[in-house]
């Protein structure tokens, strides 16, 4: 009976899933998509806990990791500010994928005797994925938040030697699947795994790490459910190839969003940065600046505004800003709308997630096909804190390493207000040419400072304290 109610549990966990990852996919939906996704996960811990396989010992030991797991988890998902993102999910991965190789580890250990080729065989793959995708995940995460170098780190015949290593890996599975008693194998499945890890990420540039996480999410995707056949599992199954696909979606969406290829994301190296013109940062050439009070008379007298936001709104916290401002132009009779590049922020979603904490209204909120072929008609675009999103040499520059990343055409807009720092460059590490353009207005500043100075003045604040 207990035994059915946790099937049936399992069941309603994995249709909780499916629902979370579909409204995920929509703005308008994603907090329902959060939701369902933690009701699934919760109905998995209780289904798992009351599955009679678990002893009372068992439960004794699963209630201390649950609650030692709750005390490190709730200040770390608290305290990560969302730039640092990429690294904490990275970081999550490696408990995640070191979990499921130790439950891998043990389960061969206590099973050998009597397993089966199959059972063997789909244990050794698991184990190799499991070490790997820990190792991997906290050399992203120490890349990304640059305790470790964030060039590519490369040496002669690199890919052949990496290709050894997962060969041996290979041969010694097999020969394991045929000699399950070869117990001598699984600690240098492990070995291997761990340095495959980090041999796999050691070439690639640090720029390139939120493409590889989503492809280390896949591979842990894909270690989960290799150990739901072992552990004979259904809910393991399906949760951890939901995990493995959306993983390698996502990585695709990723890398055609920045034109680029797999193939180029785990063998070449991207983001290296341009240190002439990251050092020549604050250095002025022939841009036209304009002050924060010469920008809001121009969006004023505008008729219609696009925001263009990038990683540098989300450094300066700005959202909330952005939404004042845009309430004070529409009072003023403007139309705004917001321009999303889809990987602006360098984290998926980024944007989308900060402009709704700041309530902006989902359908302000357009996407780069969407409004790629309004620009021309625009009078005002305010680019806050994008760079390379924005970047024309990505359409003409053939020697660039954005070149054929569909960007946002903003270069096409009557006047092109652009707000960030100083010249230096975003994550391509490359110039950018609509600095240049006759066209575009330097505002240098801090995001949020110069969006509170717009506040102020679009909303005639500045002229109510002078009198
Ligand atoms: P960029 O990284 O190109 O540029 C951000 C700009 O923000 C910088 O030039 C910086 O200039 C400025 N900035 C930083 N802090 C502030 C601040 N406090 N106030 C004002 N400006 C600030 O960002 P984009 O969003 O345009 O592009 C994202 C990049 O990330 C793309 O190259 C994309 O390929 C990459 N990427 C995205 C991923 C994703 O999934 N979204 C994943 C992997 C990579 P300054 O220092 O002068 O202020």
């Amino acid at each position: 009976m207990r035994g059915h109610l946790v099937e049936l549990a399992y069941l309603v966990s994995v249709i909780g899933f499916a629902l979370s990852l579909k409204w995920m996919t929509a703005v308008a939906t994603a907090r329902r998509g959060i939701l369902a996704g933690e009701i699934a996960f919760g109905i998995a811990i209780i289904a798992t806990l009351i599955n009679p396989a678990i002893t009372s010992t068992g439960w004794f030991l699963i209630i201390i990791a649950l609650a030692l797991g709750t005390l490190i988890g709730i200040p770390l998902g608290l305290r990560v500010p969302m730039t640092a993102m990429p690294e904490r999910i990275a970081l999550s991965h490696a408990f995640g994928a070191l979990a499921a190789g130790l439950v891998g580890i043990a389960h061969y250990y206590l099973t050998y005797h009597s397993s089966n080729k199959f059972e063997t065989a789909v244990l050794g793959v698991e184990i190799v994925l499991g070490c790997l995708v820990f190792t991997g995940s906290l050399m992203a995460s120490g890349k990304l938040h640059e305790m470790l170098p964030q060039r590519p780190i490369t040496f002669q015949g690199q890919n052949y030697f990496n290709f050894v290593v997962l060969g041996v890996a290979l041969v010694l599975i097999i020969v394991l699947t045929f000699s399950p008693t070869s117990t001598w194998i699984v600690p240098i499945l492990v070995v291997l795994g761990l340095m495959f890890g980090v041999l796999l990420i050691i070439p690639i540039g640090g720029a390139d790490m939120p493409t590889v996480i989503a492809l280390l999410n896949s591979y842990a995707g894909l270690s989960a459910s290799a150990l739901g056949f072992v552990l004979d599992n259904k809910l393991l199954i399906v949760a951890g190839a939901l995990d493995g696909t959306s993983g390698l979606v996502l990585a695709i969406i990723m890398c055609r969003a920045m034109n680029r290829s797999f193939r180029n994301v785990l063998f070449g190296a991207f983001g290296k940065l341009d240190e002439s013109t990251a050092e020549a940062g604050g250095e002025v050439g022939n841009v036209r600046s304009a002050s924060p009070d010469e920008a809001a008379e121009l969006m004023k007298m505008a008729r219609s505004v696009v925001i263009v936001p990038g990683y540098g709104m989300a450094v300066a916290q700005a959202q909330h800003k952005v939404r004042e401002l845009a309430d004070a132009l529409e009072k003023e009779g403007v139309d705004v709308r917001y321009a999303i590049h889809p990987v602006a922020g360098r984290m998926p979603g980024h944007m989308n997630v900060l402009l709704a904490e700041a309530n902006v209204p989902y359908d302000k909120l357009l996407d780069m096909d969407e409004i790629n072929s309004d620009f021309p008609q625009v009078d005002v675009v305010l680019v806050l804190g994008a760079n390379d999103v924005v970047n024309p040499a990505a359409r003409h520059e053939k020697s660039s390493p954005i070149y054929g990343m569909p960007i946002l055409n903003v270069d096409q807009a009557q006047t092109i207000m652009v707000v960030k720092r100083s010249m230096r460059a975003g994550f391509a590490g490359i110039e950018n040419e609509l600095f240049y353009n006759p066209k575009t207005l330097m505002v240098f500043g801090d995001a949020k400072q110069v969006v509170s100075e717009l506040v102020i003045e679009v909303s005639g604040q500045r002229d109510a304290i002078s009198l």
